[in-house]
């Protein structure tokens, strides 16, 4: 009697608490689940990229659009959802959180938080695929973003609003020289996302903890999802990043991207298309696939003054195997992109760190954004490097070399040695070009290679603490100085550096 009564009470409920949008919302029937994804019968009306809600709250979103069925990728577990479960359409498409609150915070790849700050309370949304800007909207790349890693500022410069791809085999610094890359935008307006693809939580972790000790992570988010995730999050990562980043682009600022890496995203998306039973293609990838990377880099962008001017600039990250550049997705992305930053092993592991082969890195659009005075000194260096290359591997076989042969080896050899650069320590724009400018005019000629990067450490402190002002300009676009001053300049130091150092300099050999 009780129950029946209680039945009755929730049914004249359930009538007060009706409402017209109820009965027009749609709902279809989970008719299959399994390993991240659900293919769900009467969805009629759901259309591709849309959000739609499992029983227990967990979020799905619209991919494959059949005759009497939708294949839908599940954010999250999916082991507590079963055949029969209900499906309920949530009429928008995805979407992450953004703003401002987000800086300085860990995110998975839906923007929740997974730090232990607590929860993020931010007002705005927006969805995770838009159409990249138009020709209309965008200016060509006219402004430095300086990495503060020496090889990059002066062979392959990086303009901002400019996608520029680092690939290179396992374990051969690429990481690393993204993260450097976020370290040198302290105190520069931009603002940087680190977005971890199919990596391992402890990485992550790392990383996490390398920009909090640079103070580094309030002007950073950085979103994972891990290799321990199910696809649909690996795949859904950067263009969630995107969004987030697309929200500062817009309010007029510069934002840097790190997409570490798409080679990992590219195998996610394929073992969700499999799963979602959609036709295997080269390599086993879907057919859709250069779009998959294309779209997503297209929303890197410089934007016209008319619209703010603010700029997304990218460093997406592509992992090769024995250093085959050919393959599918590398040359996929290389097509897409506005450059290359090779990283080779054998460099690596020869000690020559970062590993950057010169001869195959290429930025297509940075040289305009170069700094003068860094373009002024840095003119040589590229053709040098490779002369030293090619005789390099000429004279390995040990035949008499010339006086002229030789010279050139040593230079070479010091180069080499100067663009050497140890692991978070970027070095200001201004103190690279003075570098540059010594190494050019002979200033490095009797320095022996192992105290090249004392020189530098010490040529660094000397020159911010007696020249800061000439750093700055050179940092705001100036030209270089007169011949005279920065001969003044280098010959005191080098006089100094001389006295504290004479018993090494004396036994120095292979200058
Ligand atoms: P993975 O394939 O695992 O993603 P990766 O190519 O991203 O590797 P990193 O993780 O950046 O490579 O670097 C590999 C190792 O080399 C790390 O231990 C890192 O500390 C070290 N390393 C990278 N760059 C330098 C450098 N410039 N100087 C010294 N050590 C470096
Ligand atoms: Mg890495």
């Amino acid at each position: 009697m009780t129950l029946d009564k209680k039945f009755t009470q929730d049914v004249i409920q359930q009538i007060k608490d009706f409402k017209i949008e109820d009965a027009v919302e749609e709902v279809g029937t989970v008719s299959y689940v399994g390993d991240g994804i659900a293919f769900s019968s009467g969805l009629d009306k759901a259309m591709y990229g849309e959000m739609v809600e499992f029983d227990d709250g967990t979020i799905g979103m619209v991919q494959n659009l059949e005759e009497d069925q939708v294949g839908i990728i599940i954010f999250g577990s999916y082991h507590q959802i079963h055949e029969g479960d209900l499906i309920r359409r949530l009429n928008r498409t995805m979407e992450v959180p953004v703003g401002t609150q987000l800086l300085g915070r860990v995110v998975d790849a839906l923007g929740r938080p997974i730090d232990d700050k607590g929860p993020i309370n931010n007002e705005k949304f927006r969805p995770i695929e838009i159409e990249a800007p138009g020709i209309m909207e965008r200016e060509s790349v006219n402004e430095p973003l300086q990495t503060g890693i020496k090889a990059i500022d002066s062979l392959v410069p990086i303009g901002r609003g400019q996608r520029e791809l680092i690939i290179g085999d396992r374990k051969t610094g690429k990481t690393a020289l993204a993260i450097d890359t976020i370290l040198n935008q302290k105190d520069q307006d931009v603002i940087c996302f680190y977005v971890a693809i199919g990596q391992k939580e402890s990485t992550v972790k790392n990383i996490v903890q390398t920009l909090q000790n640079h103070d580094a992570l309030k002007y950073s988010v950085v979103m994972t999802a891990s290799a321990s995730k199910p696809a649909p999050l690996l795949f859904v990562a950067p263009y969630a990043a995107t969004a987030m980043a697309e929200e500062f682009m817009y309010q007029g600022k510069d934002v840097l991207i790190i997409y570490d890496d798409l080679s990992k995203q590219a195998a996610a998306y394929r073992e969700m298309s499999l799963l979602l039973k959609r036709p295997p293609g080269r390599e086993a990838y879907p057919g859709d696939i250069f779009y998959l990377h294309s779209r997503l880099l297209e929303r890197s962008a410089k934007l016209s003054k008319e619209l703010g001017g603010g700029s997304i600039t990218s460093l997406p990250i592509v992992e090769t195997q024995a250093g085959d550049i050919s393959a599918y997705i590398p040359t996929n992305v290389i097509s897409i992109t506005d450059g290359q930053i090779f990283l080779q092993s054998d460099l690596f592991f020869s000690g020559v760190r970062p590993a950057i082969n010169a001869g195959l890195s290429v930025s297509r659009v940075g040289g305009a954004a170069q700094l003068k005075a860094m373009k002024q000194v840095s003119g040589t260096l590229r053709l040098d490097l490779a002369s030293y290359r090619e005789l390099e591997a000429f004279t390995s076989f040990g035949s008499d070399i010339d006086e002229m042969t030789a010279r050139q080896l040593r230079r070479g050899r010091k180069i080499v040695e100067i663009l050497k650069q140890p692991l978070h320590r970027p070095l200001r724009a201004g103190v690279q070009i003075i570098t540059f400018y010594a190494l050019g005019h002979g200033f490095f000629d009797d320095i022996p290679l192992n105290l090249i990067s004392k020189y530098e450490q010490q040529l660094t402190e000397f020159l911010s603490i007696n020249y800061s002002q000439i750093l700055k300009d050179l940092e705001s676009n100036r030209p270089l100085p007169t011949e005279l001053e920065l001969h003044n300049i280098l010959d005191k130091f080098t006089t100094n550096f001389n006295l504290t150092y004479q018993p090494e300099l004396a036994s120095g050999s292979d200058h």
